[in-house]
């Protein structure tokens, strides 16, 4: 049986609730994660719409990428489209669960995913997160090592770009005295004792520590293993938007396979330079005039995204071409993250895009 809670396990591994923006809710909204799941209606926001769609096709669990709920809901009468899905998606025993900034934020999420459909290469985070990655070290007497970073690696630490099972090693000696009570691994109570020991480092993201501190725990031999968790400074492979390289195209035809691609009602854009050919172009989806300095900061000559306001793009003083493709445009194809996803893990588990959604925003 396939759970509710398997299907958010598998999105959580790919997107970590823990990427989350401060701000956001993303996760089970609504359902019982050891219910059976018997289908997903996949689309980007809950409507009555598509949770009457998810009802009529059989599907208990909608996934979106907007969370429904975003604040405290104080009562659920009816009076808001909010509290009527709410009502309505318990009553007929359908989850709600939601992808939101851990979805922005994850490797290959959904600006990554978005910037393929154009043909970007070489691809890079833009705003990559801070304060995510750790190192674990530990010391360990060496006959013990292997088995203490198997365990480290399986609880999550070790992963570097396309690399599993990454560690640095190094010999030294421990010293220690066991004290009245102690039950020592080696040396003798009372007696100051030295043991050779390897030094042994591994990163992890800051939501594992605990997985892994208690691996690393669990695998070691000594009674009060001694351990260090250290906050990195490095950038995280976790972040927002991205940037990369396209074989050169002219401005005015580069917007017009944008608008084709994400089939955008009018693009609007800013760009003193509309003769040059283009080569590096950013991509944030959804709403990112914020990250305009990093665009141009990574060489972009363009930056594609949504919800860009008049002061958004006049502030970059003409230094890149913005486009205003729309917010829902822009992360439209974060569907086919989730349908990726939920094929890969669970083959024959029924997981359908909504024939009901559409955009909200109309263009005159
Ligand atoms: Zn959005």
């Amino acid at each position: 049986m396939i759970t509710i809670g398997n299907i958010a396990a598998a999105i959580e591994e790919f997107a970590p609730t823990a990427l989350q923006e401060s701000y956001d809710n993303a996760g089970l909204q609504v359902g019982d994660p050891h219910a059976e799941a018997k289908a997903a209606l996949l689309c980007i926001d809950v409507t009555e719409e598509i949770l009457d769609e998810a009802i009529a096709r059989g599907a208990n669990m909608v996934i979106s990428h907007h969370p429904l709920i975003f604040r405290g809901l104080k009562r659920i009468t009816g009076r808001s489209p909010i509290e009527r899905i709410v009502a309505k998606a318990i009553k007929h025993d359908v989850a709600l669960y939601a992808a939101h900034t851990n979805m922005d934020s994850a490797r290959g999420g959904v600006s990554a995913h978005a910037a393929a459909k154009l043909g970007l290469t070489d691809i890079e985070l833009l705003a990559p997160q801070n304060g995510k990655l750790l190192k674990i070290v530990t010391f360990v007497p060496s006959a013990h090592a292997a088995a203490v970073k198997e365990a480290m690696w399986q609880a999550g630490a070790g992963h570097i770009g396309n690399y599993d099972s990454c560690s640095y090693s190094m010999q030294g000696t421990g010293t220690f005295r066991a004290q009245c009570g102690a039950n020592p691994f080696v040396g003798k109570v009372g007696e100051l004792h030295s043991e050779p020991e390897e030094r042994v480092e591994v990163i992890a993201p800051s939501w594992r520590k605990d997985a892994v501190v208690a691996a690393m725990l669990s695998a070691h031999p000594y009674e009060e293993p001694a351990f260090d968790v250290i906050a990195l400074g490095n950038d995280s492979p976790w972040g927002f938007g991205v940037v990369g390289n396209i074989s050169p195209t002219p401005a005015m035809q580069l917007l017009a396979d944008v608008k084709r691609i994400f089939h955008v009602g009018a693009i609007s854009y800013s760009g003193s330079n509309m003769e040059q050919s283009i080569t590096r172009v950013a991509f944030c989806g959804g709403s990112a005039a914020e990250l305009i300095g990093d665009a141009i900061g990574a060489g972009a000559q363009m930056f594609i995204t949504g919800d860009v306001k008049y002061h958004d793009f006049t502030s970059s003083n003409h230094r890149i071409i913005i486009a205003n493709i729309g917010h829902y445009e822009s992360e439209q194809f974060t569907k086919e993250i989730f349908f990726d996803i939920i094929r890969k893990k669970f083959p024959n588990f029924a997981a359908y895009y909504s024939e009901k959604e559409r955009n909200q925003i109309n263009y005159l």
